[in-house]
């Protein structure tokens, strides 16, 4: 197995959708292999394909029961209402309270290429949504209001001079810990 350097904030990769997955064959078992292992090393409960530059409708997941995979993925009925701090592998260190639906079904296809539909709330459903997210191109800086959307770039501009931003980020998200997706 090959690890995968996780694409981070700036690389035009993230910014891309991603193609649909077709071939249900060896080769995609080692890729998501590999995801697995590269979500494991950069210590997060969530990667998706693009992360590490491949561009295809992909991702894992292990929120404590193991890893799995979903190819294909699509919202097919969300409800509810719920704010909850996200934190993202390809933008490290920030954290952001986002508000998205509480709930979520999710079709797609496992492995095999077979459906699969998968209904989620909580932690869960929060990763399936940014999962998905990343399948289109867009980043969970995206999801915040515009004037959050602002504070958040400063922040990331201003730790790309080596200033502490530790001020800013307390007006995005409250403090704890947040695992990354
Ligand atoms: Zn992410």
């Amino acid at each position: 197995m090959a690890h995968y350097t996780v694409r981070t904030y700036g690389d035009p990769v993230l910014r891309q959708p991603a193609a649909d997955v077709e071939e249900f064959d060896g080769a995609l078992a080692r890729l998501v292999d590999d995801m697995v292992e590269t979500m494991y090393e950069a210590e997060g409960v969530g990667l998706a394909a693009p992360q590490i530059g491949v561009q295809r409708r992909l991702f894992v997941y292990d929120v404590g029961d193991g890893p799995a995979v979903v190819a294909n993925p699509r919202v097919v009925d969300a409800s509810g209402e719920w704010r909850f701090d996200e934190g993202c592998l390809s933008i490290p260190g920030l954290r952001l309270a986002i508000v998205r639906p509480a709930r979520v079904v999710v079709t797609g296809q496992d492995l095999d290429g077979e459906a699969v539909e998968l209904e989620a709330d909580e932690f869960l459903g929060r990763v399936f949504q940014h999962e998905i997210d990343h399948l289109d191109g867009v980043l969970m800086l995206e999801r915040l209001e515009e004037a959050e959307r602002k504070i958040a770039l400063k922040v990331l501009r201003d730790r790309a001079m080596g200033l502490d931003t530790s001020a800013l980020e307390s007006q995005l998200a409250s403090v704890g810990s947040a695992r990354a997706i």
